[in-house]
């Protein structure tokens, strides 16, 4: 759908792939940028998602040429240089990441030239170019990775079939990134692999070194870092196996679960025993909860989702497969290449209901509040499942709300996760939290 204009945009430009970068313990970023460049992209990634922050490397350290005037008549790459050197000087790191915003490249600094004179240093210095003219924050996610794969990994001395690389999830964007890849990475360490994640907590560098002895990538999104996993298989001959949705609750976790051990031809009595017990814990606590739930006037019949695609597919097929929801409309938000489209549109439908349903692609987010100006919600219940800018027309209209994706909000997310087993029944008790109170503010 094409819209004249937009607004309440749910991803940050381009320079907010820098957060993959920071994603990775103890690899600071360095940004050839205008001074304003990163209070744009940490509001919609950081603060307003979830209220976060850079681990090792807090935003208000991040070092920035500031790119200014003068640097638009005479170029900036000589203050970079200047700018790299003392980083590597006085900032404690393991890798350093330059990237550049608009004027940087409107000027022609060539970024990589800069980064060229430190080559063969101790520390590694890697670059990739972020301007918001030529894409949101996932491009730049994509970048970011692309970069590390061209100009970083080299093959590995031998593979470790049992060691698997994840992918997919967009570290920052996902408002729940953290929580999801802790718990993915114990899931499977339970089923015999050995996960590898270069983001987050005691992981870094030294996983990033890594990647290219994996004897398979694991990319669990949509279509995110699909093309990184194509390109692993040209350089390291890599296999990789392609799960469509971070799943969310019984249906989904089994078959994900079960996708993995037929891939990597692990024990499938270890599977179905943990499946099996995941699954009676889930429906003890959530018959312990269904008589109220389903009794609440106010619990959802039919739902909206208004939200990126990662966020979109894992949702959807949660709330129809497991919860019996009915999908009203899909938008999805995150600027999806349009060769995605069409196999996104797939994955959604890919769920046990028969109906059709729209599925609109724009970064309008507006649009959603648009097509329910005229709706009459006193009687038929929906639900919105969005970020936080659906909040507001959520409490006009009375719907009942669940954040699930950028920006998530101004209410610290932790180490919370829709993922899994453990993380539906989070899932159902914000649902139902929400549902049942929903017109009381829900803390966003
Ligand atoms: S759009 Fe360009 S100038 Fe604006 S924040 Fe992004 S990189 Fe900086």
């Amino acid at each position: 759908m094409n819209a004249t204009c937009s607004e309440q945009h749910r991803t940050a430009c381009g320079v907010g792939g820098l957060f993959t970068a920071l994603a990775i313990e103890r690899c600071l970023p360095i940004m050839h940028c205008g001074p304003g460049c990163f209070g744009n992209v940490s509001a919609t990634l950081g603060s307003m998602n979830g209220g976060q922050s850079g681990e090792t490397y807090l935003g208000s350290v991040i070092p920035s040429t500031n790119f200014c005037e003068d640097d638009v008549v005479f170029g900036g790459t000589e203050r970079l240089r200047k700018l790299i050197g003392e980083c590597e000087k006085y900032y404690d790191a393991d890798m350093f990441f330059i990237v550049d915003g608009c004027t940087a490249e409107i000027v022609g600094d060539d970024i990589g030239e800069a980064a060229s004179e430190w080559a063969g240093s101790e520390k590694p210095v890697l670059y990739a170019s972020l301007p918001g003219f030529k894409g949101n924050n996932v491009r730049g996610h994509e970048q970011v990775l692309s970069a590390i794969a061209e100009q970083y990994l080299k093959p590995a001395r031998g593979t470790d079939p049992k060691q698997v690389n994840i992918f997919g999830v967009v570290p920052f964007f996902d408002p729940m990134w953290a929580g999801s890849l802790d718990a993915l990475e114990e899931l499977l360490t339970r089923m015999g692999l050995k996960p590898n994640i270069i983001y987050g907590r005691e992981r870094g560098v030294a996983n990033v070194d890594k990647i290219p002895a994996a004897g398979f990538n694991l990319v669990i999104a949509p279509w995110t870092d699909l093309s990184l996993a194509e390109r692993l298989k040209e350089m390291f001959g890599t296999p990789y196996l392609h799960f469509d949705n971070l799943p969310i609750g019984p249906t989904e976790t089994a078959r994900f679960i079960r996708s993995v051990v037929d891939y990597a031809d692990l024990d499938r009595g270890v599977a179905e025993d943990y499946i099996k017990r995941e699954e009676d814990r889930f429906y003890y606590y959530m018959r312990r909860s269904y008589p109220w739930i389903f009794s609440c006037k106010n619990f959802p019949r039919k739902f909206i989702v208004n939200a990126a695609s990662a966020a979109a597919v894992s949702v959807v097929r949660f709330a129809v497969n497991d919860l019996g929801l009915i999908p009203s409309r899909v938008y999805i938000t995150d600027g999806t290449p349009k060769e995605h489209e069409d196999m996104i549109s797939e994955q959604l439908r890919r769920v046990d209901y028969d109906e059709d349903f729209d599925v609109i692609f724009t970064e309008d987010g507006g649009l959603f509040e648009e097509s329910i100006k005229n709706e009459d919600f006193s009687i038929r219940k929906i639900c919105v499942f969005g970020s936080a800018w659906d909040l507001v027309p959520a409490k006009k209209y009375k719907l009942t709300f669940v954040s699930v994706a950028a920006p998530y909000g101004d209410r610290m997310v932790g180490s919370r996760t829709y993922f899994g087993y453990e993380g539906a029944l989070r899932f159902c008790e914000d649902l139902y939290a929400n549902a049942a109170d929903n017109i009381v503010d829900p803390g966003i």
